[in-house]
């Protein structure tokens, strides 16, 4: 069983058109309030982000957001959270959010939730770290990700066995099963050595 003290969300910056994923996102944030983790995020106010920050901090919750100088200057940092960290570049940012969480989970998003989840991805299969990563394919948004994985499997650029590497899950509740169900990460940084 994983340790979850702190699950990373990568989530679009835009709130998309379906309601659904809105209210997937603030659920997320509310349910690991309510368990007590804390939400490790990409520290803007914004789009489906900044509802799941919101709603886990309404819920009293503890949220550490992480972001760049330069989007910090553009006034999307979220002010209200607790942990407000500023760093001088995406990489940067990126190396900090997979340190101090304990999991991470993608809902919805556009090129940088891609971006963020394809990271996360290559540094387990690189062997970086083992830490779950669980894909929220809330009413099959995620279908042709999926589907461009498998096909990528299927021409030879993926090893089956990779296709392991992060698990897909069709609601918020099924995130902290899926996680829980994990084995204790043994590779990278710990996440409780960054938020102590
Ligand atoms: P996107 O999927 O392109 O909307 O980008 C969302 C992801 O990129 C989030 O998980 C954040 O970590 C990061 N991100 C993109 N835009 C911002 C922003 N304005 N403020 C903070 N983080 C952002």
């Amino acid at each position: 069983m994983a340790d979850l003290r702190a699950l990373c969300v990568y989530c679009g910056s835009s709130e998309g058109v379906d309601e659904r994923h809105v209210a997937a996102a603030s659920a997320l944030g509310k349910a690991a309030a309510e368990r007590g983790v804390r939400i490790v995020f990409g520290g803007g106010r914004v789009g489906l982000m900044g509802v799941m920050a919101d709603a886990a901090l309404t819920a009293g919750g503890a949220v550490t957001g992480i972001i760049p100088r330069h989007l910090m200057a553009l006034e999307v940092g979220h002010e209200a959270i607790d942990d407000l960290r500023i760093v001088a570049t995406m990489h940067e940012r990126k190396m900090l959010m997979c340190d101090i969480s304990d999991a991470f989970c993608i809902l919805p998003g556009g090129f940088d939730t891609l971006d963020e989840t394809f990271e996360i991805v290559t540094w387990r299969q690189l062997q970086l770290h083992d830490k779950p990563v669980v894909l929220v394919n809330l009413d099959g948004f995620w279908d042709p990700l999926v589907s461009l994985i498998e096909h990528q499997a299927a021409a030879g650029y993926i090893r089956p066995a990779h296709l392991k590497l992060f698990k897909v899950v069709d609601s918020i509740e099924a995130v902290f099963d899926t996680v829980a169900a994990a084995p204790q990460p043994t590779l990278g940084p710990a996440a409780v050595d960054h938020l102590a």
